[in-house]
């Protein structure tokens, strides 16, 4: 992706640059064993995580305040290329949600410029949100209570090295993704099914979720056809594999579980990634609609 030298959003919020509250260690390299049960935790425990608060990526590990205190904290500049990277896909964003606002029926009726721009907060380690404790091995997730994004750039390394899932692309669809989160909640979708999933059994809760997440994934497609005057060679390759690898069974695989449809919440892998392509190819959030059809058709 073509982003040095582009504008960066101002909608920043940095929380870095000092030790994390908590004790939370940075991950660098040695996340290893620990990221991984993090990672694998959601598999088991998905109730650890209140859901419908938090929206995440795929691959969150709990809420689990396992991480210790492990060595020097390492302080990461304020103005790195991390940030900075995030700062122009998070612009894109705006640039491309104000744009979809702004066309009669898209979202609205009427033509109006009253895309609400999230905040995201780049954090190391562990903060704090109104959805709970954010740590490097919660993943990256959106905050309704808030409006906020949460992004620990380590969960990068562990998306790359831990993953499969690499590439400056990658990264632009984990962005892309929790942007689409905001979306849902302030175009009324993520209230709607919050009230749904508290009505209903366990398993029609977790579907309703896949729905969210999937229609996440189509609005990234999207949004990747929006900018492609950006893309360079292979971040097309570098998104859909990151949504292949995300998948929740691909996921449960890899931990070494065994598959469990009943407790998917972000869709498979094969899922995944045809929501993504259907945005891209389509280039309008029309084709979206993942709740009017079938579970079983999605
Ligand atoms: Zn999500």
């Amino acid at each position: 992706m073509k982003w040095r030298g582009r504008r960066s959003s101002t909608n920043i919020e940095d929380r870095r640059g000092g030790r994390p509250r908590g004790g939370a260690r940075r991950a660098g390299g040695g996340m290893g064993l620990g990221a991984l049960l993090l990672l694998g935790a959601s598999i088991f425990f998905p109730d650890a995580v209140p859901l419908l608060q938090m929206f995440g990526i795929g691959g969150q590990g709990s809420s689990a305040s396992s991480y210790r205190q492990n060595g020097p904290v390492v302080r990461s500049g304020v103005d790195d290329d991390t940030r900075q990277f995030i700062g122009v896909v998070l612009a894109d964003t705006e640039e491309i949600w104000n744009q979809i606002y702004a066309q009669p029926g898209a979202i609205h009726e009427e033509r109006t410029n009253d895309y609400p721009e999230p905040t995201l907060v780049i954090f190391s380690g562990r903060t704090s949100s109104p959805c709970g404790p954010a740590t490097t091995g919660s993943g990256p997730f959106y905050c309704p209570a808030d409006e906020k994004i949460y992004i620990d750039p380590a969960f990068y390394d562990i998306m790359a090295n831990q993953l499969g899932a690499k590439g400056d692309f990658a990264q632009a669809y984990v962005v892309a993704h929790e942007v689409a989160h905001h979306v849902q909640n302030v175009t009324g979708r993520i209230p709607q099914v919050d009230a749904y999933r508290r009505r209903v059994s366990k398993t029609e809760a977790n579907q309703a979720t896949v729905r969210l997440e999937l229609q996440a994934d189509c609005y990234s497609g999207v949004w990747t056809n929006k900018v492609r005057s950006v893309l360079e060679e292979g971040d097309i390759k570098e998104a859909l594999n990151a949504a292949f690898q995300i998948g929740d069974d691909t996921l449960q695989g890899r931990n070494g579980g065994h598959v469990n449809p009943a407790s998917f919440t972000h869709g498979t892998s094969e899922q995944r990634v045809s929501w993504f392509f259907k945005g891209l190819k389509a280039g309008d959030i029309k084709v979206c609609d993942t709740f009017s059809q079938p579970y079983n058709a999605l």
